[in-house]
C-alpha cells in the first residue's frame, strides 16, 4: 500500500485554500502544507479587493477555519522558483499544486502607454491595499482629471477609490499613509472608457450600483454611447444580472451633472476605444484620444475614424491581470497560464507532468470571483486524487524536515500561529486609532514578519 500523500500547495490565495480544504475532506490521510512569498495568507483578497468591500473580505473568516485544520499548515516568506525552487518542493511533497493567482498587469500595447501618470491599475491597487512589495506611495496631487481605461470590476474599484475622499475610506483598514495621500487628492473627474456598448460591459450589478453610494460622489453615463444592437438585445433577453447593470446605466445616463464644485464626478462613456495616450516624455501624460466605435449587429465594434481628445492627466488601465512564469515550469505566454488539462500541468509536449497541478486564476486566467475559484478546485483536486496512486512517493515524508530544509536556507518564514499575531496586531492598531477602526494593516514586510515570527 502506498504512503499517504503529502501535497505542497504554492499560493495561499482563495485557491490555493479552498484547494487544501477540498484535498482533506476528500482524502482521510493526506497532509497539506502551503507556502507563500507573502507573510501573510489569502492573495488578492488582502492584496487586491478593495478596503470598502469588507463584506467580501469576511470571506477569510472561513478561510481561517480551513486553515485551523491540523493536517493543513501555512508558511510564508516561501518564494518558490526564486528561494527554492520545484525540484527541492518534489524532496517533500508527492504532488504540488500551483495556485499563485496573477497579479501584475496586462500590457496594453497604444503609443503613449509609458509616459509619466500613466499607471497600471494593479499598481494603485497594490498601493492602496499596501501590498509590502509594491508602491509605498502614489501622487494624486498632479492630475485632476484622470482615465480609467476598461468597465470591468477592478475598473471599477479604481474609479471608485480615486473618485472617493479620504476620510471616506478612513473607516476601512488603508494604514495613515494611504488614508493622507487619498486625502489630498486633488482629482475631480474620473473618466471611464469602454471600447464596447453597455450591453457588453463586464460589471455585475451590485458593485456598479455603489459606485453611486457616496455622497461625494455623482455618476454620469455619457448618453451618446448607450448603444444596443441586435445582439445586444439577445444578450439583455438572455441575463437577468446583464438588464440590471443596464437598467442603472440608463438610470444615469438621463441625469444633468451636480454643478456642485465639492462633487467629484465619474463619467463612463461607452464605444470610445482608447488609441493613444497623448503627451511627450517631459510634459507626462496631458490627454487621451479614443476612436468613436459602433455596434455591427452581433455585438461587435469597429472603427468609426472619428477620434476624440480627452484632456486628461493621468491615465490608468485596468485591461485585465496576468500571472507570472515560475522558474522551471512551462508558461502559457499567450494566455498567461500555466498550461494544463483540467489542472493537470502540462509540458511543451502536452504530456502531463507528473505530481505537478494548477487551481485558481494560474490555471484559468484572471477572470471570476473568489466563489469561482471553488469549483475549480474541486477540479483540480479530484484528477490529483485519481492520479494519486500512480505518484510517486517523495523520499522524504516528514514536515519537520521540509521546515529544517526552509529554515537552513536563511528564510525568515511565517506560519498561521503568526498570522493570528499579525491580525491581532492590526486590530489592537484599530482599536488604538484616533478613529476606532476594525483594523489597520501593516505594510512593511519586515515589520509584518517580526510581528508574525514566533520568537516575537
Ligand atoms: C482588484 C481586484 C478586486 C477584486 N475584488 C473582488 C471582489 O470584490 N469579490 C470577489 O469575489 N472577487 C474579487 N476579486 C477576484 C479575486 O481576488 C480572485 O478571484 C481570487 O483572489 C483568485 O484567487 P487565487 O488564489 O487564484 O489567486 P490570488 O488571490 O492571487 O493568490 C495567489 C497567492 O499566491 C502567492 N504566490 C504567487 N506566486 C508565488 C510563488 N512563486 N511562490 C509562493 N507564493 C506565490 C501570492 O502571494 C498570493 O498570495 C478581485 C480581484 C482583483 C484583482
Amino acid at each position: 500500500m502506498n504512503a499517504p500523500l503529502r501535497v505542497a500547495v504554492v499560493g495561499a490565495g482563495p485557491a490555493g485554500i479552498y484547494a487544501s480544504d477540498i484535498l482533506t475532506k476528500n482524502d482521510p490521510d493526506v497532509t497539506v502544507d502551503i507556502f507563500d512569498r507573502l507573510p501573510t495568507p489569502y492573495g488578492l483578497i488582502r492584496y487586491g479587493v478593495a478596503p470598502d468591500h469588507p463584506r467580501i473580505k469576511a470571506i477569510i473568516v472561513a478561510l481561517h477555519r480551513v486553515m485551523e485544520n491540523p493536517r493543513i499548515t501555512f508558511t510564508g516568506n516561501v518564494h518558490i522558483g526564486v528561494d527554492i525552487r520545484v525540484e527541492d518542493l518534489r524532496e517533500y511533497y508527492d504532488a504540488i499544486i500551483f495556485s499563485t493567482g496573477a497579479e501584475r498587469d496586462r500590457p496594453l500595447e497604444i503609443p503613449g502607454i509609458d509616459l509619466q501618470r500613466s499607471y497600471g491599475g494593479a499598481d494603485f491597487v497594490a498601493f492602496y491595499d499596501s501590498h509590502p512589495d509594491r508602491p509605498q506611495t502614489w501622487d494624486l496631487t498632479d492630475a485632476t482629471s484622470v482615465a480609467v481605461l476598461g468597465v470591468g470590476n477592478v475598473a471599477l474599484d479604481v474609479a471608485r477609490v480615486l473618485a472617493r475622499t479620504g476620510d471616506e475610506m478612513l473607516y476601512t483598514d488603508i494604514p495613515d499613509h494611504v488614508h493622507e495621500i487619498l486625502k489630498n487628492s486633488v482629482v475631480t473627474d474620473v473618466h471611464m472608457f469602454a471600447r464596447r456598448g453597455p450591453a457588453q460591459a463586464q460589471f455585475t450589478p451590485v458593485e456598479l450600483r455603489e459606485l453611486d453610494h457616496s455622497p461625494n460622489v455623482q455618476v454620469v453615463v455619457h448618453p451618446e454611447g448607450m448603444e444596443f444592437d441586435e445582439g445586444s438585445a439577445q444578450a439583455l433577453s438572455q441575463s437577468k444580472s446583464l438588464r440590471m447593470v443596464v437598467d442603472v446605466l440608463s438610470g444615469w445616463a438621463v441625469r444633468d451633472v451636480d454643478p456642485n464644485p465639492a462633487i467629484r464626478r465619474i463619467h463612463i462613456h461607452f464605444l470610445e476605444n482608447p488609441v493613444e495616450v497623448l503627451g511627450t516624455p517631459e510634459t507626462g501624460v496631458t490627454g487621451l484620444r479614443t476612436e468613436r466605435q459602433e455596434l455591427t449587429g452581433n455585438t461587435g465594434i469597429k472603427g468609426t475614424g472619428e477620434f476624440t481628445d480627452w484632456p486628461v492627466q493621468a491615465v490608468y488601465r485596468c485591461v485585465g491581470y496576468k500571472s507570472e512564469p515560475i522558474q522551471d515550469l512551462p508558461f502559457d505566454q499567450g494566455r498567461h497560464v500555466l498550461p494544463n488539462e483540467a489542472g493537470r500541468v502540462l509540458d511543451t509536449e502536452g504530456n502531463h507532468i507528473p505530481g505537478i497541478y494548477a487551481t485558481g486564476w494560474v490555471k484559468r486566467g484572471p477572470v471570476g470571483l473568489i466563489g469561482h475559484t471553488k469549483s475549480d478546485a474541486s477540479e483540480t483536486v479530484a484528477n490529483l486524487l485519481a492520479d494519486a496512486d500512480g505518484l510517486v512517493r517523495a523520499p522524504q515524508r516528514d514536515r519537520a524536515a521540509a521546515r529544517a530544509f526552509l529554515l537552513e536556507k536563511g528564510l525568515h518564514i511565517t506560519d498561521f500561529d503568526g498570522w493570528d499575531r499579525l491580525e491581532d496586531h492590526e486590530r489592537a492598531l484599530g482599536v488604538a486609532h484616533a478613529v476606532d477602526r476594525e483594523r489597520v494593516k501593516l505594510h512593511n514586510r519586515e515589520e509584518m514578519t517580526k510581528v508574525a515570527s514566533a520568537l516575537q
